[in-house]
C-alpha cells in the first residue's frame, strides 16, 4: 500500500486532493455544478467507460486523462492499481478527479477508493452524481416512488449470480418491495425475474428496460416481469441499461416526456466554441438533442500594427463595417490597448453583417446603423451601396484573414476607398478530443452543425490528420451536416460533406428551426 509522503510534495504547491466525482448517467446537463467545477480545475482525470465524452471534454486541454475502464482486448485496471494511481497522483501535489458514471457510491466502487485514500492519508472529497437507476426511469417517464403506488424502492445489482448459494440478495424481501431498480441486470435478467416470481412477485407486474438512458440513443422497452427477459432478447437490448420493476412503470404512458421532444434521439455535434456555440448547444439541448461540442476553430490575432494605425486616424473613415463577432472583439481589444474606448468611433457610421455581429457591437453600447436583410457579404454590399457608400467614401473593414473579396470589390467598384484589414485568423485548434472525433465515424452522431466555412474545412483537416482518410470517408458517407447559410453549405459540399440542412438566414435561431424540420422529416436512427 502506498502512503502519501508529504515531504515529497513540491514546495509552494498545495497538497494534492482527490475528488470522487459522479458524472451522471450521460446527459451533460445532469452533471452537478461542483462536479463541473472540479473537472475544469483538475490536473489529472481518471475515468472509466460509462463517463460521457461531453463531460470529459470539460477538462482542460493540458489535464492528464487516464482511462482505467475495459477496452477491446484489454482488461480494466485492477481496483488496487486504480487506488495506487490516485494516491500517486495526489501525492505529487495534483488536483485529481476520479470520474465515474452516475454516482460514485452507487455500484461505483467509490467507497473502496475513499477507504484506500483515507488509509494512505490522502485528502479527498465526494461529489455525488445523478444515478442511472433514478435518472433513467425519470427520462423514460417512470417515477421510482409515487404516492399510492410505491413508497419504497430497492436498488439492486444483477451482476451477482442468483444461483450462488451465499447470494447477498434476499429475493423474498425484494419481492415485497414496491419498486425494484436493477443495475447491471441485462445478462441475468431471466434468472432474476424467475427468482422474484418464485419469491412471490406477480409475473404480471409491469417492468421496463431503459437503455442508454439520458442520451440520444435512449430506448425504453416495457413488458410484464414474466415476459421482460424474452422481449429484451427479441428486441436486442443494448447496454448500459437499467431495469425498473413495479406499478409505477404504468405511469410512463402519461409521463413519458424526453422521448417526445422534437430532437429526442438525435446526437448533434456543434463544431465551435464560444458564445455562439453556447447558444446553439443550449437551444438544441432544450429540444431534446444530445449535443457534443467539438471545437474546430481557434482564433489568433493578426495585423496588430495596421489595426492600431487605422484606429489612430479612425475619424477619417465614413463607415466601419463589421462582419463577425470576432472582428468586433479584435477592434475593441485594440481600442482598449491604446487606452481608448467606444467614444473614439463617434461620428462613424457602423454596419454589421447580421444580428450576431450587431449584438456584439451592442455590448459596447453601440447600435449598428445598418444590418442587411441577409447575413451574407453580398447582401451587406448591396445594403451599403443603397445607403450611399460610393465615390469618396472611406470604409474601414476589419475582418478575418482570407475572407471573400466580394464585399470590398463591390464597394470599390462604386468608387469607395476600402481598407480591408485582416485582424484575426481562424486556425485548427492545437488539441482536440479524439474520442469525440472518432464517434463521428462510428455512427454515434446524426448531425454536425457548421456555422462558418472554416468550421467545415477545419473539421475535415482534423479528421484526416488525427484519424486518417478511411474515417473521413466514413464520415462523408454516413453523417448529415447542417449549414448556417448558403456559403458555408457550398464549402461543405465542395469538401465532400453531405449537407442535409441549410438555413437561409444565417442565424442560430434559423439554424435550429431548420434542424427541427430535418428531424421531423428524417426517421430517427435509435
Ligand atoms: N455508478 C453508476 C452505476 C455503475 S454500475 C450509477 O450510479 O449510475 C453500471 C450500471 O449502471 C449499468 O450496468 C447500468 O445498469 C447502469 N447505467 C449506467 N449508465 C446508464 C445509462 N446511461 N443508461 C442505463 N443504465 C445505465
Amino acid at each position: 500500500m502506498l502512503t502519501c509522503d508529504r515531504k515529497g510534495s513540491q514546495i509552494g504547491r498545495s497538497q494534492g486532493i482527490v475528488s470522487l466525482v459522479g458524472a451522471g448517467p450521460g446527459d451533460i446537463g445532469l452533471l452537478t455544478l461542483r462536479g463541473a467545477d472540479r473537472i475544469t480545475q483538475a490536473e489529472t482525470v481518471v475515468y472509466d467507460r460509462l463517463v460521457a465524452a461531453e463531460v470529459l471534454c470539460l477538462a482542460a486541454p493540458a489535464a492528464r486523462r487516464v482511462y482505467v475502464g475495459k477496452s477491446p482486448g484489454q482488461q480494466a485496471l485492477a481496483q488496487d492499481e486504480i487506488n495506487n494511481l490516485l494516491i500517486r497522483e495526489a501525492c505529487a501535489g495534483r488536483r485529481v478527479v476520479r470520474l465515474k458514471g452516475g454516482d460514485p457510491f452507487v455500484f461505483g466502487r467509490g467507497g473502496e477508493e475513499a477507504l484506500a485514500l483515507r488509509k494512505a492519508g490522502v485528502p479527498f472529497e465526494v461529489v455525488p452524481g445523478v444515478t442511472a437507476g433514478i435518472a433513467g426511469p425519470a427520462y423514460a417517464g417512470i417515477p421510482v416512488t409515487h404516492r399510492g403506488l410505491s413508497s419504497a424502492v430497492a436498488v439492486v445489482t444483477g451482476h451477482e449470480d442468483p444461483a450462488k448459494p451465499d447470494s447477498d440478495i434476499d429475493y423474498e424481501a425484494l419481492a415485497r418491495m414496491p419498486t425494484v431498480v436493477l443495475y447491471m441486470g441485462v445478462a441475468r435478467l431471466s434468472d432474476v425475474a424467475a427468482r422474484l416470481i418464485a419469491a412471490g412477485r406477480d409475473a404480471a407486474t409491469p417492468a421496463a428496460v431503459v437503455q442508454r438512458a439520458t442520451t440520444a440513443r435512449q430506448r425504453t422497452l416495457v413488458a410484464t416481469l414474466g415476459a421482460l427477459a424474452d422481449r429484451s432478447r427479441e428486441e436486442g437490448v443494448v447496454t448500459p441499461a437499467v431495469i425498473v420493476i413495479g406499478e409505477t412503470v404504468r405511469l410512463r404512458e402519461q409521463i413519458a416526456w424526453y422521448e417526445r421532444l422534437p430532437l429526442a434521439g438525435r446526437a448533434v455535434v456543434v463544431t465551435r466554441t464560444g458564445e455562439q456555440a453556447g447558444r446553439l448547444a443550449a437551444g438544441l439541448r432544450d429540444l431534446g438533442a444530445q449535443v457534443i461540442e467539438l471545437p474546430t476553430i481557434a482564433v489568433r490575432p493578426v495585423g496588430e500594427d495596421a489595426l492600431r494605425a487605422a484606429i489612430a486616424h479612425v475619424v477619417d473613415y465614413d463607415w466601419l463595417v463589421l462582419t463577425s463577432p470576432n472582428g468586433v472583439d479584435r477592434l475593441f481589444a485594440c481600442l482598449c490597448d491604446v487606452g481608448s474606448d467606444a467614444r473614439r468611433l463617434a461620428g462613424l457610421r457602423i454596419a454589421a453583417i447580421g444580428p450576431g455581429t450587431a449584438d456584439r457591437v451592442a455590448q459596447h453600447g453601440i447600435r449598428a446603423d445598418l444590418v442587411p436583410p441577409r447575413a451574407v457579404a453580398e447582401s451587406l454590399a448591396e445594403a451599403l451601396v443603397a445607403a450611399g457608400v460610393g465615390k469618396g467614401c472611406r470604409v474601414l473593414l476589419p475582418r478575418a484573414e482570407g475572407a471573400r473579396a466580394v464585399l470590398p470589390e463591390t464597394l470599390r467598384c462604386q468608387g469607395a476607398e476600402v481598407d480591408d484589414l485582416a485582424v484575426y485568423r481562424t486556425v485548427v485548434p492545437g488539441s482536440v478530443d479524439r474520442r469525440v472525433l472518432a464517434s463521428l465515424g462510428e455512427g454515434e452522431v446524426d448531425l454536425v452543425t457548421l456555422t462558418s466555412s472554416s468550421t467545415a474545412s477545419h473539421l475535415v483537416v482534423l479528421i484526416e490528420t488525427e484519424l486518417g482518410a478511411d474515417v473521413l470517408a466514413e464520415v462523408r458517407g454516413r453523417v448529415d451536416f447542417a449549414a448556417i447559410g448558403p456559403v458555408t453549405a457550398q464549402t461543405a459540399r465542395d469538401l465532400g460533406l453531405r449537407v442535409a440542412v441549410e438555413a437561409d438566414d444565417h442565424t442560430i435561431d434559423g439554424l435550429i428551426e431548420v434542424i427541427v424540420r430535418w428531424a421531423e422529416a428524417t426517421p430517427d436512427a435509435g
